[in-house]
């Protein structure tokens, strides 16, 4: 069978290759910290799970209406105001099968072969693989350690051709856990003002899991409001990735496009993850805070036994739950047997040696970086960190 071409932009996500490889080593018997996965570790809270089987009971079976309940929607437009202070109405908002799909659908809308679309590295490679699944160009903009990972107003300005058509972006940010304050944003908002044809996609799924105390979205500044779309979801924040409920607020045109495509496509997101989504939404978010203050103790953790750990350098993330620190400085040493050339040699070594799974930087676009995620318990954290550094300590 030929298949089509388009597959040929795509490869296994190197995430679930890791993971994959840590699950056949645990298979053999061999004892595995695995910090390679991108998922709350915490179950569903009780009152989201009981709207669920209520819902299941009620006989909320049937197929919802394509953009989703109008009740969700109303939940959504509440939240957006209550949480962020925006004011998108139900008609400017669409629930999708996750995140990703909102993230697929906003690119299929806005990107026509050959358009340019801008995304800082490091960033969810994702993005990538969806802009060139539209037949986007992809202009990648380094934004390394020194800078937090995040995009000056001057790099922004300096990318933008006459054919850049979008701008993807994940604030706080997959993989490295950076957040743009609203001063930063306001940075970026100034250079997008004299561009008005460029599009942006801010991507807030991490916006609970944040520890400088709020988040800012992009969408805020009246300016550029008219063409930012905010994707969002249930997924890291109530600890609901199974349920696969994600969503998008934007321009009326988008949303509207975005449902045109999920007509033909998905026909809208499951009812029951719908009716819980609508509870999880409008209940007091104490369970979600309980979970977001154990990411902390753990992020102050890790970041604190990293920067321990000679030669590894590790910024402090303001939320999301990885730790993004730089290896680079082992790059040409060995154990006496192993030779690190780059960060996929570091990560197969920790793999390997230390029995530890993180995920190469390289997948998230900077090479000298890994990946750890910290949304695993302490004890599995304490184990990790120990083996870790054991592990580099034998490198020179
Ligand atoms: N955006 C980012 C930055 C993510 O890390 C993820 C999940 N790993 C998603 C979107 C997708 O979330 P969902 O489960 O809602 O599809």
């Amino acid at each position: 069978m030929q298949l089509a071409e388009r597959l040929n932009t795509i490869s296994e996500p190197q995430t679930i290759k890791m993971a994959k490889l840590s699950r056949e080593m645990k298979a053999q018997g061999i004892s595995i910290v695995d910090l390679s996965l991108g998922e709350p570790d915490f179950r569903t809270p009780d009152h989201i799970n009981e709207a669920a089987i209520k819902a299941i009971n009620e006989g909320y079976s049937k197929y919802t209406p394509v953009a989703g309940y109008p009740e969700l929607l109303e939940a959504i437009s509440i939240k957006l105001k209550r949480d962020n202070n925006l004011d998108y109405p139900p008609n400017q908002i669409i629930v999708s099968t996750g995140a990703k799909q909102s993230l697929i659908d906003a690119v299929m809308s806005i990107v026509d072969p050959g358009d340019e679309v801008i995304i800082p590295t490091p960033f969810w490679v994702t993005y990538a693989t969806q802009v060139e699944m539209a037949g986007g160009i992809v202009k990648y903009v380094r934004c390394g350690i020194d800078q937090d990972f995040k995009m000056s107003p001057e790099q922004l300005e300096a990318a933008i051709t006459p054919k850049t058509k979008l701008f993807m972006f994940s604030s706080p940010c997959n993989p490295t856990g950076s957040v743009y304050s609203k001063e930063e944003l306001a940075g970026l908002v100034a250079v997008f003002k004299r561009y008005p044809y460029v599009a942006i996609i801010s991507d807030e799924i991490y916006e609970y899991i944040n520890f400088v105390g709020g988040h800012e979205s992009i969408a805020q500044f009246e300016e550029i409001r008219d063409r930012v779309v905010v994707i969002n979801g249930m997924s890291k924040g109530f600890a609901m990735t199974g349920w696969r409920l994600g969503y998008m607020a934007g321009p009326l045109d988008i949303v509207k496009a975005c449902d045109k495509l999920q007509a033909q496509s998905t026909s809208g997101a499951n009812s029951v993850a719908q009716r819980a989504s609508i509870t999880a939404l409008l209940s007091d978010l104490e369970p979600t805070h309980k979970m977001v203050a154990a990411y902390k103790e753990r992020c102050d953790y890790v970041i604190g036994a990293l920067k321990k750990m000679p030669g590894v350098k590790a910024n402090y993330p303001h939320g999301a739950f990885y730790a993004f620190p730089d290896i680079s400085s082992f790059f040409g040493k060995s154990d006496g047997e192993t030779v690190i050339n780059d960060d996929v040699d570091m990560s197969m070594y920790l793999l390997n040696k230390g029995h530890v799974t993180t995920v190469c930087g390289s997948a998230f676009g900077d090479p000298h970086c890994l990946r750890l995620s910290f949304a695993t318990s302490m004890t599995n954290l304490q184990e990790a960190m120990t083996r870790m550094a054991a592990a580099l300590s034998r490198l020179s």
